[in-house]
């Protein structure tokens, strides 16, 4: 037997343990403070022993936090050392959601349960799955002596449910030089059902609060006010020509184009029959990462206040949110295409790069030039009662991790 074929069959054989390590980390809640938790360090320490026993080189890039008693958010790069060559790095996130209402759970959210082929529990999901695969794919590779040509490791962070700050950014910043842009990076934090969605692009984000001020007057009298309600009508049906002057589209996008879309409105007057003087209400753009916002800002900022002007109304535009999607991970790039052959080998599907609409803690490798790609085969119960992972899929996603861990995807 191959070396690939030997390192597919040992994996496969793994789904009793992976089913164990499960049951040891769902059992720890680990919420961030902003999740009235108190951070992910339990979920570490239980973790620590399963990583010494692989001999893992080991290094700590906690992020200080007084939010939490422990006064610190852990991170982590555990490695199996290797040849010169570039790096593989698999990133998984530590931290999870609430469970939210206990009544909508079959048991105790962070109770394992296993019924038919699935696990269930908070996290399992989001992102045990990642984790509990990448780990069985190194444990595979060090049962069988195999040395991989450059490190082959995992990234655990802290943060990535509120923001990455005391994460992956922290990372990042820390320790810019931990990554290369040679070196594989696979997120197993999102993908499709079917597995063939490597996702290497995302939209940014641009979320703006929009204030129209008029003059409050009776229903029966509009001529003494200015209706700030009609006005923001008018400036909400010009949302749609402010994007249309922004065209592109990106087939790698499930929606090709930008969108730019009224959302909340905040409430008015209480009556029907008062002529409102201020109106609030947001838009939610996504735009195609190559769009530089202050183009989108400047060209709905001039279109707002002409309709302001011609209604005798004021415009305030403020940002909720502004993420700029930094520049996609190239569809060719080897990482791309050593998970296009990998996925090929274990799930028997043509995987395609693809881009997604909302933002991923990617974006922050793909900041700094590194190419990075988030796979995995994954089901839309992440953050909802009952979050499940099939046995089969965790299996299969450490065969397609360890394919890439070892540099074997092209191998017998
Ligand atoms: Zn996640």
């Amino acid at each position: 037997m191959g070396k690939a074929a030997a390192l597919l069959a040992r994996i496969a054989k793994m789904a009793p343990e992976m089913v164990e390590l499960m049951r040891v980390i769902t059992a720890v809640p680990a919420l961030g403070p902003v999740n009235g938790g108190q951070g992910e360090l339990a979920k570490l320490q239980a973790l620590l022993p399963h990583l010494a026993a692989l001999g893992l080189t080991l290094e700590r890039v906690d992020a200080p936090d007084p939010r939490v008693e422990s006064g610190l958010r852990p991170n982590l790069l555990a490695w199996l050392p290797g040849g010169d060559g570039p790096a593989a790095w698999v990133l998984s996130h530590l931290d999870v959601v609430p469970p939210g209402d206990p009544a909508a759970w079959g048991g105790d959210p962070w109770s394992l349960r296993v019924r038919d082929g699935r696990l269930y529990g908070r996290g399992v999901e989001d992102n045990h799955h990642g984790l509990v695969s990448s780990f069985f794919a190194l444990k595979a590779m060090k049962e069988l002596g195999i040395t991989p040509p450059g490190r082959a490791g995992l990234v655990l962070v802290a943060d990535e449910e509120t923001g990455s700050g005391h994460g992956l950014e922290h990372v990042l910043r820390t320790r810019p030089d931990a990554f290369s842009p040679a070196d594989l990076i696979v997120v197993p934090d999102g993908g499709d059902q079917s597995g063939g969605l490597i996702e290497v692009t995302e939209k940014s984000i641009y979320w703006l609060r929009v204030e129209v001020g008029g003059r409050q007057t009776h229903g029966a009298s509009p001529h003494r006010g200015v209706n700030s309600l009609m006005a923001a009508a008018r400036m909400m049906v010009a949302t749609r020509e402010v994007i249309a002057g922004f065209p592109q589209t990106d087939q790698r996008f499930g929606l090709p184009h930008s969108t730019m879309e009224p959302t909340r409105i905040e409430e008015g007057v209480a009556n029907v029959n008062t002529i409102p003087g201020r109106t609030v209400f947001y838009l939610d753009c996504r735009l195609l990462p190559e769009i530089p916002l202050g183009e989108v800002e400047a060209a709905l900022r001039q279109r707002l206040a002409t309709i302001a002007e011609q209604e005798g109304a004021t415009v305030e535009i403020s940002e909720v949110q502004r993420l700029q999607s930094p520049p996609a991970t190239p569809s060719d790039a080897p990482v791309v295409r050593a998970l296009q052959a990998a996925i090929r080998r274990v799930h028997g599907v043509e995987a395609r790069p693809g881009g997604i609409g909302g933002g991923t803690v990617a974006a922050f490798f793909r900041q700094r030039g590194l190419p990075v790609a988030v796979w995995s085969k994954t089901n839309p119960s992440l953050h909802q009662p009952e979050e499940w992972v099939e046995i089969d899929t965790l299996v299969r996603d450490a065969q397609v991790l360890g394919l890439i861990f070892a540099r074997l995807w092209d191998q017998e």
